[in-house]
């Protein structure tokens, strides 16, 4: 029999200490209970472990949890424990004293009298081919298969385990035994995936809401990026927070950065060697070191509730990335914020990546992942909505600040109508085959030999846009693909093409804004003395490197003309890092490091107008 629901709110009392279930918990359970197959999405912090940790102690007998981390194994065993439930686990990293520990706690169990037994048994995927362990499941079956971070069975998903395969077979092998499967990943494609290749057998569904009401988004477009983090995690002195970086050489240098100006920040990648990467993790998770700097490699399973914000120093590779990691925040539900730093030279370097990609599933995969991001990050909308609409969502809630930066107004649109229809334009005259490089060359009027040969110096677009530098056409490219109001096409040299909604925009029908693009920092002034010596750039992109030396010829010009050495006109670091943002204004310049107000009436113009016309 299984218990009323008043029993559940009981047991839910005396085990968790909480009064109320959390939206979808108590349909999972009663699912369980049922001894139905279920699968559930829920995102980050939804309460997943008390959906199979209640029904494991509530059923007769115990469950076998399948979690993908051997390193969390314990975290969560000792996690159960705390709240009296009986938790054993069984993985490669015990030694055998530990391991017989665990199985005679486990033999204990099973039938009335024998002992104590255990409620969980957590064990990794890998445990299905040892055959010791297949056959002490068939003497003593468990009462449900609990399969954790069950995404990781697709291929489709970020974080793909040829192990979890094997899970494919449980029905078959211990038929009768209900699989409750439980996952973040949202969309529905890694959905039906995980369905079929578990072989869950009629399953109970369960599909909670992916708005987390708690956490508030922001983009901040980049521009000193050192900086900025620095700023941003000085203005909240104490509060625990995740920093993504998208290398180890940057997760290095922001830790080091942070660690500098007096903040307890710790690195985590998959470089360091796991005892410090462990280590740093704990600390982190201890409250000993407020910040933890890493890359992606760091959080799936981190279980500290009390993440008060998630800062993206660069572009995330998609969007469903981006809404896992930032949903690393605010765990308790309490409020946290999720802060995206865009643009410099993000995009064209993740363009370059993608254009070295081999495979060419992967790289149409990783050029739509782009696209919505790009979308993202150029928004002129409410971005909870965009994030919503993303895994089939309607968010409809009137806007209010603490939603997002665009609904707090605090970010601004200018009317681009005009150089929406001078890009189309060019796009239209050469014949919708061309890449963004090309079409803002014809924009900008490039004199190249790619031009030329051509004849594109020939159409009557060619120039038009003199005016405006390469950069500010390169973002009302981005912005109109984000708008849809062009196409990029998924090919390897991808290829912009009109749409319908161009047209109405090519007959002036309909306007066009885009997202300002302003300087502003993330929040509060900067001081820039400690960065120095750390904030060395990294020149990822051809594109950056092309400019860089484009910049270091007109260097030497102007250090030959004036008969001083080179250096004194500017340093390689300033040049490097002239390359990376483009500036395209002189407030922009001078904020370039090494630019100060002398060099800035100085050479300001020239280095400027060499980037417009790169
Ligand atoms: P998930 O695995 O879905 O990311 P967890 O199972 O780690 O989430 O739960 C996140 C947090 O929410 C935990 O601290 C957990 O104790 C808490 N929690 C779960 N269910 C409830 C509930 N019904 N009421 C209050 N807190 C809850």
């Amino acid at each position: 029999m299984n218990p009323g629901r008043a029993d559940l709110h009981a047991e839910l009392l005396r085990l968790f200490g909480y009064r109320e279930f959390r939206p979808n918990q108590q349909e999972v359970i009663d699912a369980v209970l049922a001894r139905r197959d279920v699968f559930v999405v829920m995102p980050t912090g939804g309460g997943k472990s008390l959906c199979y940790q209640l029904p494991a102690v509530v059923l007769p007998g115990y469950c076998v949890v399948i979690s993908p981390l051997i390193a969390l194994m314990k975290d969560q065993v000792d996690a159960a424990r705390a709240n009296g439930i009986r938790a054993e686990l069984l993985n490669s990293s015990q030694d055998p004293a530990q391991r017989a520990a665990a199985l005679a706690a486990f033999s204990g169990n099973g039938h009335p009298g024998d002992g104590p037994g255990v409620d969980l048994l957590y064990v990794a995927p890998e445990r299905f081919s040892d055959a010791a362990f297949t056959s002490l499941l068939t003497q003593r079956p468990p009462s449900f298969f609990a399969i954790d971070e069950a995404h990781c069975v697709s291929e489709w998903g970020h974080d793909f385990r040829p192990d979890y395969l094997r899970l494919g077979e449980l029905g078959a092998t211990y038929p009768g035994i209900p699989i409750a499967a439980f996952t973040a990943t949202a969309t529905h494609k890694v959905q039906r995936d995980i369905v079929e290749r578990l072989r869950l057998r009629e399953p109970h569904v369960v599909r909670a809401s992916f708005d987390r009401p708690n956490l508030r988004y922001a983009v901040v477009p980049k521009s000193k990026e050192a900086a900025q983090i620095l700023s941003f995690v000085r203005e909240r002195p104490g509060v625990p927070g995740i920093i993504y970086r998208a290398t180890r050489k940057k997760v290095e240098q922001t830790a080091a950065s942070l660690q500098a100006d007096g903040i307890r920040a710790l690195p985590y990648h998959a470089g360091l060697n796991d005892a410090v990467r462990a280590e740093n993790q704990e600390r982190f998770q201890r409250d000993e070191a407020e910040v933890i700097v890493a890359t992606i490699a760091f959080g799936m399973g981190i279980d500290k509730s009390n993440v008060r914000y998630v800062l993206h120093g660069d572009l995330p590779k998609s969007l469903e990335g981006y809404y896992q990691e930032s949903g690393r925040a605010g765990r308790d539900g309490e409020p946290a914020d999720c802060v995206l730093l865009a643009g410099g030279g993000d995009v064209a370097t993740a363009r370059y990546f993608i254009n070295q990609m081999a495979d060419p599933d992967q790289q149409a995969r990783a050029s739509r992942a782009l696209a919505e991001m790009i979308r993202y990050s150029g928004s002129i909308g409410c971005r909870r909505t965009q994030l919503l609409h993303y895994f089939g969502e309607q968010y409809s809630a009137p806007a209010h600040p603490g939603c997002c930066d665009v609904c707090a107004g605090e970010v601004r649109s200018v009317d681009i109508t005009r150089d929406a229809q001078i890009v189309m334009s060019a796009m239209a005259r050469t014949g919708q085959r061309f890449g963004v490089g090309h079409i803002v060359d014809v924009v900008v009027g490039s004199d190249s030999e790619r031009v030329r040969s051509r004849g594109h110096h020939l159409v009557k677009t060619w120039g038009v846009g003199a005016d405006k530098p390469a950069p500010h056409w390169r973002r009302v490219i981005d912005s109109l693909i984000s708008q849809r109001l062009i196409e990029q096409t998924d090919e390897k040299f991808p290829t912009l093409r009109l749409t319908e909604s161009s047209r109405e925009v090519l007959a002036g029908e309909r306007s066009v804004a885009m997202a300002e693009f302003h300087t502003v920092r993330a929040g509060g002034r900067t001081r820039r003395s400690r960065m120095d010596g750390d904030d060395v750039r990294v020149i990822d992109a051809p594109e950056t490197q092309r400019l860089f030396e484009q910049l270091r010829a007109l260097r030497k010009q102007i250090a030959d003309e004036q008969g001083v050495p080179a250096y004194i006109v500017f340093t390689d670091r300033t040049l490097r890092d002239m390359a990376e943002r483009r500036p395209c204004s002189m407030d922009e310049m001078a904020e370039v490091h090494g630019v100060g107000k002398e060099k800035l009436a100085r050479y300001g113009e020239r280095f400027a107008k060499a980037i417009a016309l790169d």
